[in-house]
């Protein structure tokens, strides 16, 4: 171990070719020396371990070069390059602002200034966190910076650009060195654990990049720190255990509980996770950037602002799939609405639990938003996404969502002639399943239908309902293969149980069905009253199954199904996080049940 060298030092770039990250600038800082445009002061600006004092060295080498290759680059092999590489060379001088912010140390610089270069064209005089330079240090440099030897060439380097005084911006050339991307980052690694004769796994790498946040220097010391104590196998396992990093998978739990509302599993894992000793405050903003990650990876378009592996890119699009996009902005901004509060309150860890069992209601109605507030009808929006196939014989035998687009699209009532299949069957009562008629949204023509005193729309079936007196685009006439028997309310009810009974797989429309509540508006047209949007969308996603099925199991091709928001009383939204805790917890007496189990204590 005697000639061990970290890696930060070790593979400290010599040329600009080998800067990670910063094609654009590296390529315009050789062009100027290969050009011989050189300005007598340049400004590095960007965040810690981006490679400023890293380029700063480079270009001092390269002006110096006696051989510079035809890319601009250094050749490395001439004295000077030799010197500089050793760490020798008298042609550079470096200065930490940090410690040695004070007049004295300025002036002994400006005195530095006069000494003309040994072998070489160029004095570089690199300053490094020049904010951080004393007023007093700050003015006696002004008059050196404005007008050095011509042998001089500043490079100041500031992780803070905005507290450079503007008398200092003005004389410089700027440069912006931009975030090391997560992939260069791994790239740069994976290079590096291979020249090192280092295993890797490249989400191993990832979570090492994303610790890293953007440096790159940062970056190889974790790397080091996990290859050593993981003897040279660096797997994603050790990487999390060693950087305590946890684990998206605990993530990905919990996005199940919220989507099944399982308060209990959801309160488990954060006790999981708080037991492994991860903070409140970081398990919180851990799953909201989760959650972000889903919404981007949701869609095509927006996962390119992943910044991931492939592997686990793959991963978040899958669960991404479960999520509604209604259910993960809401759940972001309550993870939001945590991490403001958390620094003011006095009982964290009721914060984030509370937290928690809103974002598993997020899908279901918690007990304080029912009630007798006035429901808002709201009209049916088209869904962009189509009916999922199911392979019982009720299923309508072609898409339905377009229909419907269709039909919005023209904002015209489509009433629709009998399918060509359907003339067989013409004198059946009990027409087959291809026969049945599609269910359409039909748009009113004329007199909008009111419907619980807000205008809206309603669905109808295709030939119209001459019982409905609302409906003011239905024709009124009907088929032979209509069906229209009767049913009670307790045989609906049925119906809409059985339809849920049916769909096992179907988390996202079963439990959106269960909390809606149905009720008969009149003779066949029925009310579903939702208490959110995310349960609102996934019964309108599901609406052409959903109606064809209730239809088939009552014999009944009248029937018409509204969806109705009611987003309760206006006082209930504003409790505050005690008063709704009071509220939930007179409600679900088990939550009292499981208090006491799990040991938490409450104020
Ligand atoms: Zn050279």
């Amino acid at each position: 171990m005697e000639n061990y060298i970290v890696s930060a030092r070790k593979y400290r770039p010599s040329t600009f070719a080998s800067v990670v990250g910063q094609k654009a600038l590296t390529a315009t800082l050789r062009n100027s020396i290969s050009k011989n445009r050189l300005a007598h002061a340049y400004l590095f600006c960007g965040s810690r371990g981006v490679g400023k004092t890293s380029c700063a060295r480079i270009f001092a080498k390269t002006i110096n070069c006696r051989h510079r290759n035809a890319d601009g680059e250094a050749c490395n092999e001439c004295d000077s390059c030799r010197e500089f590489n050793k760490g020798a060379s008298l042609n550079i001088v470096e200065l930490d602002a940090a410690s040695n912010n004070g007049i004295d140390d300025m002036k002994n610089i400006i005195d530095q200034v006069q000494v003309p270069p040994v072998n070489a064209d160029y004095r570089v005089f690199i300053i490094d966190e020049v904010h951080m330079l004393s007023n007093a240090a700050f003015n006696a440099f002004l008059k050196t910076l404005e007008e050095p030897p011509s042998y001089v060439v500043f490079i100041l380097a500031t992780t803070e650009k905005h507290k450079v005084l503007p008398t200092i911006l003005s004389r410089c050339q700027i440069y912006d060195f931009n975030r090391i991307t997560i992939q260069d980052m791994v790239d740069h690694l994976s290079y590096v654990a291979t020249q090192e004769g280092i295993i890797a796994e490249p989400a191993a790498l990832n979570v090492i990049a994303r610790k890293a946040d953007g440096a790159m220097r940062d970056a190889l010391s974790i790397f080091d720190q996990v290859a050593a104590s993981s003897m040279g196998n660096v797997t994603y396992a050790s990487a999390i255990d060693n950087l305590n990093i946890l684990d998206y998978e605990y993530y990905n739990r919990l996005i199940e509980a919220f989507l099944t509302g399982n308060i209990v599993d959801a309160l488990l894992i954060y006790k999981e996770i708080r037991e492994k000793g991860f903070d409140s405050l970081f398990f919180i903003n851990g799953l909201a950037q989760h959650l972000r990650d889903l919404m981007v990876a949701g869609n095509p378009k927006t996962m390119c602002l992943l910044e991931a592996s492939d592997q686990t890119r793959e991963a978040l699009a899958k669960v991404a799939a479960k999520c509604q996009p209604t259910f993960i902005y809401n759940a972001i901004s309550l993870c939001n609405k945590a991490d403001l509060d958390y620094r003011t309150a006095s009982n964290k860890q009721l914060l984030v639990e509370l937290t928690l069992i809103k974002l598993c209601q997020l899908l279901s109605p918690s007990p304080h938003e029912s009630g007798a507030g006035k429901g808002q009808l709201r009209p049916i929006k088209p869904s962009a996404q189509a009916p999922q196939a199911t392979t019982t014989a009720t299923t309508a035998p072609q898409p339905i969502a377009s229909d419907q687009q269709a039909t919005y699209g023209n904002r015209q009532a489509t009433p629709q002639q009998p399918t060509p299949a359907a003339s067989p069957d013409r004198n059946n009562n009990m027409p087959t399943a291809p026969a049945m008629p599609r269910p359409t949204v039909a748009m009113p023509r004329g007199k909008m239908p009111v419907i619980g005193g807000i205008p809206g729309f309603s669905i109808t079936n295709p030939k119209g309902n001459t019982q409905s007196s609302d409906n003011a685009a239905a024709t009124p006439q009907t088929s032979a293969q209509q069906r229209s028997e009767k049913f009670t309310d307790e045989e609906f009810a049925e119906a809409w149980q059985q339809i849920i009974d049916s769909h096992p797989t179907e988390q996202l429309l079963t439990n959106a069905m269960r909390n809606a509540r149905p009720r008969r508006h009149n003779e066949y047209h029925f009310i579903a009253t939702v208490e959110s949007e995310a349960i609102e969308g996934s019964i309108i996603s599901n609406l052409g199954m959903l109606l064809g099925e209730l239809r088939n199991r009552l014999k009944n091709d009248m029937v018409q199904l509204s969806i109705e928001l009611n987003k309760g009383q206006a006082t209930a939204t504003s409790l505050t996080d005690s008063e709704f805790y009071s509220v939930l917890r007179k409600k679900c007496p088990y939550l009292n049940t499981m208090i006491q189990d799990m040991h938490i204590t409450l104020i």
